[in-house]
């Protein structure tokens, strides 16, 4: 399940008091590199990504740390994956669990820290991101009453807790006689002072198993393990789920959405700073001299000459061109392009002038799609994975639905508006392509659902086909046959029939019924067939 650590492998000493599942020790590192690279500022600071120059003395390469501003490309790409996939709200039904008058203080403070459930899962996706995944336990405070009753007047309930995987020391899965791997151990790190190396310094830990939970707590000079407390785990299983950005495959590690991102950031800062250097050094020109030279002291350096050289020697001023910055900016310009298409944002975040034809901005978008897709489905699955825990802790049973969105609207309005506004100056005869003009002048204004729905509602009436071939027909109930249909609308004799045709909309409200599009929406019934009969198109 898990080694021992001995040797230093991150700047605590925690891996050297207890123990950490090997790909924790393999993923530390990676994981507070993708952590420092989203947060930037202080933090990123402190991790010293900046490459070194050589013969750079400590004291210069803190100064050029503290001089060099972080283009932060994860943050961005982060939040606009977030605002994508909550840019509608989760739909979700709760089954008998809607009942519970737990339920509701649940959702608006889901973490006992005042953040709604909404809130909590916004985080989950964004820790998720960062570091390919996070880890959720849905735990409920032990304590002593004796009632379900009791419990509730107290208002004790279960809560959930957000974990990123630098927190999460070591885990294991067991495989079920059904196939299925389940959770059978975690340990997470709980409070963890020992960077500061006093001697009171402790490291705690929480241990789940399917039978107990354990608190132990790391102290002393010898930093000896001691179980504080123990209490009985009720529900028999651990009380966790992990949420992936994406999968890997390694059980327990996920694969962040900025590995790429972080490092080609990392790139661009090592430019930055390159770009600082040559503005500094070409403003302020460097004095070279001997020792004895009396020069006023200016923003450039001084270079000191030995005093052995040729008298003739005079002091000169040292100053690097600056045309290699035009080069640099170049070279960053070609990396947040580079950045954009490993996130397949090109459009998304609005970095590139627009210079893609329609079939490829088309297909980023689908490309987007398809990843956000993804991400929606893990974090359904895991928003399904915690209620189920959320119910058993009540003794129940969780019969209730999730649903994220499945597509994600991206167009490009501008692009669409100005699609729309040089058909328009083409005149289009058809009322029906004057139609989808105007539609999509609709479409581009709002997105409101509601004012769409009464846009399209205003609508001036289309001409339909004007068919009329034959009057006067019925169905052999007697109901009239539309005249808009085709003298081709007939019973259908083969398996082609109205109910399989690609114009076929399904009337909800009576079976067997419904309205044929490419008939100016003319009611037909399902048995029914015409000659403009077209197979459905696959979803
Ligand atoms: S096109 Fe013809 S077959 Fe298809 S739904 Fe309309 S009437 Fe039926």
């Amino acid at each position: 399940m898990a080694t021992v650590i001995n040797s230093k492998i991150d700047a605590t000493t925690l891996d050297m008091v207890t123990t950490v599942h090997p790909e924790y020790r393999r993923w530390i590192s990676i994981w507070r590199f993708l952590r420092d690279s989203y947060v930037g500022g202080l933090d990123y600071q402190e991790g010293c990504y900046l490459t070194r120059y050589q013969f750079e003395s400590e004291e210069e390469y803190r100064s050029r740390i503290l001089q060099t501003p972080i283009d932060n490309h994860c943050k961005s790409v982060i939040h606009t994956f977030n605002s994508f996939i909550f840019q509608n709200p989760v739909k979700r039904e709760y089954g008998t669990l809607g009942n519970l008058p737990t339920l509701e203080p649940f959702l608006e403070d889901a973490d006992l820290e005042g953040r709604s459930l909404d809130a909590v899962m916004r985080d989950i996706n964004i820790q998720s991101s960062i570091y390919g995944h996070c880890w959720i336990i849905i735990d409920k405070p032990a304590t002593e009453v004796g009632t379900r009753a009791e419990e509730l007047q107290q208002g004790i309930r279960p809560y959930i807790s957000v974990f990123t995987p630098e927190n999460v020391l070591d885990w294991q899965y067991s495989r079920l006689p059904n196939g299925y791997y389940e959770l059978t151990y975690l340990k997470v790190l709980e409070a963890d002072d020992l960077r500061y190396r006093s001697e009171k310094s402790t490291l705690v830990t929480r241990e789940y198993f399917p039978d107990r939970t354990e608190i132990r707590v790391y102290a002393g000079t010898d930093r000896k393990g001691e179980t504080v407390e123990s209490y009985p785990n009720v529900i028999g299983r651990v009380p966790a789920t992990i949420c992936y950005a994406s999968r890997s495959g390694v059980k327990g590690i996920g694969v962040s959405d900025i590995a790429d991102v972080a490092t080609m950031q990392r790139a661009i800062y090592d430019e930055l700073s390159e770009i600082e250097q040559l503005i500094r050094l070409s403003n302020h020109p460097s004095l070279v001299s001997t020792i004895d030279v009396q020069a006023a002291a200016g923003a450039g350096a001084r270079i000191i000459m030995p005093d052995n050289l040729d008298g003739n020697l005079k002091p000169y001023l040292l100053q690097p061109g600056g045309q290699n910055i035009d080069g640099i900016m170049a070279s960053i310009q070609k990396k947040i392009e580079a950045i954009d298409r490993m996130a397949n944002m090109g459009n998304a975040r609005g970095n590139r002038a627009i210079t893609m034809s329609g079939v490829a901005m088309d297909t980023e978008f689908r490309q987007l799609n398809v990843r956000l897709s993804e991400k929606a489905d893990n974090l359904e699955y895991t928003e399904e994975n915690m209620w189920r825990f959320w119910a058993a802790w009540q003794g129940l049973v969780w019969d209730g639905e999730i649903n994220y969105p499945d597509t994600f609207n991206m167009r490009d309005k501008i692009q669409d508006l100005n699609i729309a506004k040089m058909s328009k100056e083409l005149d289009p005869d058809n009322p029906w392509v004057q139609r989808a003009i105007r539609d999509t002048i609709g479409e581009v204004l709002t997105d409101d659902g509601h004012v769409q729905e009464m846009i399209e509602y205003w609508q001036p009436p289309l001409p339909g086909p004007q068919i009329n071939e034959i009057t006067d027909r019925q169905y052999p109930d007697g109901e009239p046959i539309p005249d808009t249909l085709p003298a081709a609308y007939q019973p259908s004799q083969s398996a082609e029939n109205c109910a399989n045709c690609e114009y076929y909309k399904e009337n909800a409200a009576q079976e067997g019924a419904g309205y044929c599009t490419r008939w100016n929406g003319s009611p037909v019934r399902a048995v029914y067939w015409c000659a403009k009969w077209e197979p459905k198109e696959s979803d």
